[in-house]
């Protein structure tokens, strides 16, 4: 039963690592043959054969776990000490036990406590025995600590009278257990090592969706969602900053398209170097970026803006016209706001920003009425945002920004 499972789980993970060719998958399936070959020649014991039926069967299950900690090592993208390789030979020297009454005890011992010590290590690497683990390795990570914790119980069973493990004849108490054990150990080891790698790639699908590969920074996508949850749960001052580089085409244009790329990456790292933790930023597409603003008001908002127009002419400077960024900025004074209603009102005062010259922040207050009565207008085909309450001129003051 154990062999016919071990070789279930090899044949399922070879064939996973065939579809994903993830390298870790190809050393658990290793381990997990070893298994299966030493299983496969463990009946060798009962006609007398104690160095392939007992040593080197015992010694298969020291290898498949020194498979598994490299698999481990590997699916975490860790590097592992070849030392952890020395327990091969150390099983070796057990080759060189004297052929009296202890013999199988002593075997049994080392063996319980190499396979116990791999198990461990394989449970500490994916954090299963800190208090903070990845959701992605909880599983794997206590089938490694359960199993570790069994092999350690059953190295000191050892020393208890009585418990004596025949590996000669494969009887005992403990040998039947163990058994029992290690078909649920191989279950749930390949079946939470499978887990773990597909939880893995969905999220890393997920964060491409919602990435730009340019840039780095959240998508229209992701940040349309992580702007619409935190919108949802927000009800005091929220604004939203709409930033387009000025003149963008001819930068382009005149300097060619891998000159107009670094500045757009430039922008990202000058936004993440900026922002405050708070925000959340992405890229919208082309040269437009976006900034929510949770819990500021008026003059948070147009005092950052200014400042990343400030920034953002020294870090995009020096390519002739263009290199600076005008600004759109909307404001909600309080209650629910939907993103469409602040992106709307964003994006005229991004169009004053232009219009009035490029380089500076532009602002709109979002005319307050809740949330559910705009929707209500909105509804009933009238329109239900806006108006411009600050001239874009005096936004961009020094004196404006002070006096507020
Ligand atoms: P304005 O000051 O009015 O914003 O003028 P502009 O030239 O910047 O006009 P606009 O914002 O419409 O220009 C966007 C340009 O961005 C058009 C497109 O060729 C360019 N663009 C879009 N995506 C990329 C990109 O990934 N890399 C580069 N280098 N250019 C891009
Ligand atoms: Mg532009």
């Amino acid at each position: 039963m154990t062999n016919a499972v071990a070789f279930v789980a090899s044949a399922f993970l070879l064939f996973e690592w065939h579809l994903l060719r993830e390298r870790s998958l190809a050393y658990w399936s290793a381990g997990f043959a070893a298994i299966v070959v030493g299983c496969a020649i463990t009946p060798l014991r009962e006609a007398g054969f104690f160095i392939a039926g007992v040593w080197l069967a015992n010694g298969m299950l020291v290898l498949a776990h020194v498979a598994f900690l490299y698999g481990t090592a590997s699916f975490l993208g860790r590097r592992i000490s070849p030392a952890w390789c020395l327990v091969l030979p150390a099983w070796a020297l057990m080759l060189a036990v004297p052929e009296d009454g202890a013999r199988t005890q002593i075997l049994s011992l080392v063996n319980a406590l190499l396979v116990a010590v791999l198990s461990l290590r394989s449970a500490q690497m994916l954090g299963g025995l800190r208090g903070r683990r990845d959701p992605d390795t909880t599983l794997l990570a206590f089938a490694f600590l359960g199993h570790g914790g069994f092999y350690l119980l059953k190295t000191l069973m050892a020393f208890v009278p009585g418990a004596f493990i025949d590996l000669s004849h494969y009887t005992g108490l403990m040998i039947s257990i163990s058994l029992f054990e290690g078909i649920m150990m191989e279950v749930a080891l390949a079946l939470s090592i499978v887990g773990a790698l597909r939880r893995r790639r969905e999220r890393s699908i997920v964060r491409l969706a919602e990435h730009d590969p340019l840039t780095g920074l959240l998508n229209r996508r992701g940040f349309d969602a992580r702007a619409r949850a935190v919108l949802a749960q927000e009800d005091g001052p929220v604004a939203l900053l709409l930033l387009d580089i000025d003149h963008f085409k001819s930068i382009n244009d005149g300097y060619g398209h891998p000159e107009g790329d670094r500045l757009l990456v430039a922008l990202g790292v000058f936004l993440n170097s900026t922002l405050p933790h708070r925000a959340i930023w992405g890229r919208l597409g082309g040269d437009e970026f976006a900034v929510l603003l949770p819990r500021t008001d008026v003059f948070g908002a147009l005092t950052l803006a200014k400042a990343l127009c400030q920034g953002f002419a020294r870090v995009g400077g020096g390519r002739g016209q263009g290199g600076t960024l005008s600004i759109g900025c909307a404001t909600y004074a309080e209650g629910a706001i939907d993103l469409e209603a602040l992106s709307a009102v964003a994006d005229r005062a991004l169009y004053d920003a232009k219009r009035q010259g490029r380089n500076r922040a532009s602002h709109r207050e979002v005319a307050g009425e809740p949330l559910a009565k705009s929707r209500v207008a909105s509804e009933s085909g009238s329109h239900p945002v806006v108006a411009a309450i600050t001239p874009p001129d005096r936004v961009n003051s020094p004196e404006a920004l002070s006096a507020r």
